[in-house]
């Protein structure tokens, strides 16, 4: 079978098994967060699914999926349990990478590994003294015989002690500071790669971030995703992540929303349900509205992007809008649950903490909010 029907056919069956991954996610999710560690067991899950290569290309022996059902993927995962809705997300997001990058062998070759062995991919392009301002970058790659030697110190990598690969961003030395920065394949363990720490968190516990250190650590030339830079690529790769995050906090906020609704449609209060306050009622119906808001706008910018139109802009508006939003709704979903939304015996708490991160990641919302003046500027100046 080939055409629509055969499209439709791999689509349910990719989200059955996103599914299955949901449910056993919504399952361990508490424990996860509390004791700040990810189960084996859903880490093999994600690997075996094959979630690793949603986004790599059919030709590769990925399912080269759309954006618009990689994004129902990460929605349903994190209305589930944000934390490995952000593991599947990233890996969209390093084939995106991989994707665009110009060393065509090499990405190749290790997008065709990722489907093969299951891989686990994280990446590492902040640092310390580099975040929003991502250009600035110190870590260098001084070139040496057949390849480069590494230094520096990154941060935040999410997942880095955990994954197969990381992609490792370093500014060669040989390049105008300008065009230098590049990306480098590193398979942990390497002499000169180390975790020199995993930091402690408000949400997304379960996903350790962590501190990288490099020192002259080896990477051959082959591992070296651009000789002449690629931070262009990557800027670009980025706005197909950040529609996924944007889904990702629509699942998140869907989530929570879910959760509260039950919850006042049964506690009680001065002799009636908390639903028959109209002060809830009102809560609710606009936390739905803003929510579904939030899809519209991520829904659009991945159907721009699927239809390989022009889609940076929305990628920003969606991603600063949604987890704002995300924000909002789980605040809310712990106002409705009083005192014991504010407990671990509810999830809303855990949903609460896991959104403030998203506001932050993958560009903060004010800088997604420059970009999207910058935009409109460029188009209506
Ligand atoms: C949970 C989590 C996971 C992460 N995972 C990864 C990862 O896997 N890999 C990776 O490389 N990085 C990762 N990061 C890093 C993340 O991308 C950075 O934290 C983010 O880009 C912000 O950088 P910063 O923390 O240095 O903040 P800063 O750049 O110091 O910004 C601080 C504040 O100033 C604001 N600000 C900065 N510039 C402007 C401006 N021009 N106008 C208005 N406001 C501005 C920011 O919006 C922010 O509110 C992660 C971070 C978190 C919290």
């Amino acid at each position: 079978m080939t055409g629509p029907d055969a499209t439709a056919g791999i689509e349910t069956v990719i989200f059955n098994s996103a599914a299955r991954l949901a449910s056993e996610a919504r399952a361990r999710a508490k424990q996860n967060d509390l004791q700040e560690a990810f189960a084996p067991e859903l880490w093999n899950a994600v690997k075996n699914l094959g979630f690793g290569g949603l986004c790599v290309p059919q030709a590769l022996g990925g399912a080269e999926v759309s954006v618009r059902l990689f994004c129902k993927v990460v929605e349903l995962l994190a209305a589930a349990d944000c934390t490995t809705s952000t593991l599947v997300h990233l890996q969209g997001n390093n084939a995106y990478l991989l994707r665009y990058s110009p060393n065509r062998a090499a990405a190749d070759a290790l997008l065709a590994e990722i489907v093969n062995k299951q891989l686990i991919t994280a990446y590492s392009l902040t640092e310390p003294g580099a975040g929003s301002d991502a250009a600035q970058i110190r870590a260098t790659a001084t070139p040496d015989g057949d390849g480069y030697r590494l230094n520096g110190t990154k941060c935040f990598s999410s997942w880095a002690s955990m994954a197969d690969i990381v992609l490792v961003f370093a500014r060669i030395t040989t390049l105008p500071p300008k065009e230098g920065i590049s990306c480098f394949v590193v398979r942990p363990p390497q002499q000169g790669f180390a975790i020199s720490r995993t930091e402690k968190k408000l949400g997304l516990r379960a996903a350790p971030l962590c501190e990288i250190s490099l020192q002259d650590l080896w990477i051959s030339r082959q591992d070296c995703l651009s000789e002449t830079g690629l931070f262009r690529e990557a800027m670009k790769a980025l706005d197909y992540s950040r529609v996924g995050i944007a889904a990702m906090t629509v699942g998140l906020a869907q989530g929570a929303f879910d959760y509260a609704f039950r919850y006042v449609l049964d506690r009680r209060a001065f002799g009636q349900a908390l639903a028959d306050f109209q002060g809830v009622q009102f809560k609710l119906a606009d936390m739905a509205t803003e929510i579904e808001a939030a899809r519209q706008l991520t829904m659009e910018a991945a159907r721009l992007a699927d239809a390989g139109d022009s889609f940076s802009r929305h990628a920003s508006m969606a991603k600063y809008f949604a987890s704002d939003v995300a924000m909002k709704a789980t605040t809310d979903a712990v106002q409705l649950l009083g005192g014991h939304g504010y407990t671990a015996e509810h999830p809303v708490e855990r949903m609460m903490r896991d959104a403030k991160g998203i506001q932050i990641f993958e560009g903060a919302n004010e800088l997604q909010r420059a970009l999207v003046f910058r935009s409109l500027r460029r188009e209506l100046a």
